[in-house]
């Protein structure tokens, strides 16, 4: 059977573009990208939320390949991110192979074919290979509070921004305190009429060394791309070099942490004058069990007249506002849901029912058995597929270093297969087991072990209390061994 592409690539995120890039280096053209989306950029076309911006330096925020000079500041804004995604669409010729607004149901591989059927809304796709590069932070989630649908006000999540409706002047409850919580409350206060901010878990936050980048430094980086590459270099090494002894060696050296966590607490007095409004945004977890992030207005927020920090919690949604446990009611004309995604349970991991080998469907089959996958990207009962972005996949400083290192990783499969004449490739189960068992026993030493990560309610737990979120090594080695995995941790069948 003559499949209708060699490959489809779910997703026209960074991944799924950083795939069809490196395809079409290689010379493929036989590929289609789909997106239910309208445009390209993934997460980055979704969160348009005021104040969405990167959270780690801009210079390392970009492909290796593509520097971009038009980064306006350090840490970029959102917009700034989406043009980028649409330049390397445009600069790359991606945009034949793009099929946008394709909604993709569920995919099943014809073990009798050694095709997988992609099912999509507007009828069925067959490919020989199939790529989920839809990211792990994907699918919005609503808060599991009672009384929401009842509601009359306003609801917006901060991954569904709704630009058509003004708060100006309302009273707003903003559910959730994590990265996107802290970017969006600093731009509603002031802008609102009174804000109520509905807090479980504090954050972590660090002081954002933030700025513009001159025009002249720009131009500079228009002008010769080598300078910028070295400062991605530098500023990626540097991330790299805190994330890895901070992330994956914890266990050696906590006192790092211990000392960042001081930092955190000296930023938070420096913005926060009065102690008991400290001790609510102070955690009781140890940095590095959730998501921390960088603000330099986000706790000087709650010091205004027009903003509660509300740590009671929330009992039910009322058809007007928010009732907390200790009976209290605030009204609301606007709830803001700052709730965050679904990520590693059924539907999320991967986004959609993806049916392997003997009716095996991986999300379930993961649910039920533990995540687990061979280099984060691949696993023996999903023949012809990799997932970006997978279980144990995210390590390092930059989302473009993993991302780039699956790509390599999954192109360097994909030319073998051609070079074998290959019809299906599954990856052994018994370098997946290894892996896997390896990058649980690396976990044990990491900044996830520590006890009080049992209080953090991080979503990089799943419910076997597993973090496989991260990958437990240096971005450097994840590098190295995307050139340099065994083939033949792969087994090939010609037909
Ligand atoms: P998140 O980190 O999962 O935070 C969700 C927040 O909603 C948490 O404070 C959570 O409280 C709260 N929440 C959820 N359900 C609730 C309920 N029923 N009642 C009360 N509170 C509830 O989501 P996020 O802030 O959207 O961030 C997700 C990820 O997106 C980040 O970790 C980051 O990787 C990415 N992100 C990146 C950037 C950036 O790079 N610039 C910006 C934003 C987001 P609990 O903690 O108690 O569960």
């Amino acid at each position: 059977m003559r499949p209708d592409h060699e490959v489809i690539i779910v997703g026209a995120g960074f991944s799924g573009l950083c795939v069809g890039i490196r395809l079409r280096e290689k010379g493929a053209r036989d590929f289609v990208i789909l997106d239910a989306a309208p445009s390209v950029g993934g997460v980055w076309r979704h969160n348009t939320y005021p104040g969405v911006a990167v959270d780690i330096p801009s210079t390392t925020y970009s492909y290796s390949f593509e520097p971009n000079p038009n980064w306006t500041r350090a840490f970029a804004p959102g917009q700034e991110v989406r043009a980028y995604a649409e330049h390397c669409a445009d600069k790359y010729r991606l945009r034949p192979h793009l099929r946008l607004g394709t909604q993709v149901e569920r995919a099943v591989f014809d073990e009798a074919h050694d095709v997988w059927r992609v099912h999509t809304g507007g009828g069925e796709l067959t490919a020989r290979f199939l790529i989920c590069a839809v990211g792990p932070l994907d699918q919005p989630k609503a808060p599991d509070i009672p009384g929401l649908d009842g509601y009359t006000g306003k609801v917006v999540h901060t991954a569904r921004w709704d630009h058509g409706h003004d708060v100006t002047g309302e009273r707003v409850a903003v559910i959730g305190t994590g990265a996107s919580g802290l970017q969006v409350i600093p731009e509603l206060a002031g802008r609102a009429g009174h804000l109520d901010v509905y807090q479980r878990t504090p954050i972590w936050v660090l002081p954002k060394i933030d700025f513009r980048i001159p025009v002249g430094v720009r131009l500079a980086f228009r002008l010769v791309p080598p300078l910028q590459s070295l400062l991605r270099l530098i500023t990626t090494a540097a991330s790299e070099v805190i994330m890895v002894l901070g992330i994956v060696h914890y266990s050696k050296v906590p006192f790092l942490v211990r000392i960042t966590e001081a930092l955190c607490r000296a930023h938070l007095r420096h913005q926060v004058p009065d102690r008991a409004l400290r001790r609510e945004l102070t955690p009781r977890y140890g940095f590095g069990c959730k998501r921390p992030s960088f603000s330099n207005r986000y706790f000087r927020t709650f010091t205004r007249p027009d903003v509660e920090l509300v740590t009671a919690g929330i009992e039910r949604v009322t058809e007007k506002g928010v009732r907390t446990a200790d009976g209290r009611e605030r009204a609301a004309d606007t709830i803001v849901l700052a709730t965050g995604f679904r990520t590693l349970e059924i539907g999320a991991m991967p986004a959609f029912p993806v049916t392997g080998r003997g009716g095996v469907e991986l999300g379930a089959h993961w649910d039920e058995h533990r995540y687990q996958t061979y280099e984060g990207l691949a696993s023996p009962e999903a023949p012809n597929f990799w997932l970006m972005n997978g279980p144990y996949t995210v390590t390092g400083a930059s989302w473009f270093s993993i991302i780039e290192a699956g790509a390599t990783h999954i192109v360097r499969c994909l030319g073998e297969a051609r070079r074998r004449g290959a019809v299906r490739m599954t990856v052994r189960r018994g370098p997946h087991d290894a892996f896997t068992a390896e990058m649980r026993r690396r976990m044990k030493g990491t900044i996830l072990a520590q006890p009080s990560c049992s209080r953090s309610n991080s979503y990089y737990f799943d419910r076997h209390g597993d973090s496989p979120y991260v990958r437990p090594q240096s971005g450097l080695h994840v590098w190295r061994r995307s050139r340099t995995f065994d083939l033949d941790d792969y087994e090939f069948i010609a037909r």
